[in-house]
């Protein structure tokens, strides 16, 4: 209805901002700051549904053109909320998991695997195939690539966490050098990941517990290095004895 109505008003060309106006006007106004980010600046936005996007921008005027392009609404400049800065500027996924995202544009699998991106803790990375296999669509690996591709709040919802399990960390919605510079904020062992991928190692396992997990699971990373097993696939790792970690749960895909 409203946004029929603003529709209109774009018809019969209502003054600049005025859209904005009425919205501000009913307490429905989308609002937008600048945040710094170990990338650089990004705009966040958020409405009344929780945030509703993270985009980089060459300059404000840049962000709120793109910003009514993807989702068809005007935003104002406002004042970004304290938890939503001390998440952003951390990159702390449990906290991030508490917030409130409007993911309106996104599909029910679109969603799915959004919210499943979501659990992914800081510092660890796990396979496109295993947020397939984890939302119950074990073969949608592609569409998974290009739901994550759409997310319209990187950063916060961490899709730069899902990388390929080839040892090449595959592409991401802000670029793919930043998704570099993530990661290796974030503590993940870039380099040894893309050098056990390459050579075909996917999991790892503790000898102590024999228990295989993905390389960047925190139990593993607990293991003393004379005790770490490397496994080439699931079938290796289960021949040698190792069940699969109940917290990485994991996939090789
Ligand atoms: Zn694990």
């Amino acid at each position: 209805m409203l946004q029929t109505e603003l529709r209109t008003l774009r018809q019969v060309r209502a003054p600049e901002g005025f859209a904005g106006r009425v919205l501000a006007a009913v307490g429905l106004v989308e609002r937008y700051a600048l945040v710094e980010t170990p990338i650089g600046g990004v705009y966040v936005a958020w409405n009344e549904h929780g945030i509703s996007a993270v985009m980089p921008s060459a300059s404000e005027s840049a962000f709120r053109r793109r910003f009514a392009e993807r989702f068809e609404r005007p935003a104002e400049r406002g004042e970004l909320p304290a938890t939503l800065r001390r998440v952003i500027e951390s990159g702390d996924a449990a906290e991030a998991r508490r917030l409130r995202y409007d993911l309106r544009v996104c599909s029910e699998f679109e969603t799915a695997v959004l919210r499943k991106a979501l659990e992914i803790p800081r510092g660890q990375v796990r396979p496109y195939g295993w947020i397939a296999r984890e939302i119950g669509r074990p073969k949608a690996v592609r569409a998974v690539g290009s739901a994550l591709a759409k997310n319209p709040v990187p950063l916060l919802i961490p899709c730069h966490r899902v990388v390929r399990s080839d040892g090449t960390l595959g592409e991401y919605a802000l670029g793919a050098p930043q998704k570099v510079t993530l990661l290796k904020g974030e503590g993940l062992d870039v380099a040894r990941f893309e050098r056990e991928g390459r050579a075909g190692i996917r999991f790892h396992g503790s000898a102590t517990t024999k228990i295989f997990c993905l390389p960047s699971c925190s139990d593993m990373r607990r293991a003393k290095a004379q005790n770490v097993r490397t496994f080439r696939s699931e079938g290796e790792a289960r021949d040698a004895g190792y069940r699969p970690c109940k917290h990485c749960r994991p996939v090789a895909a």
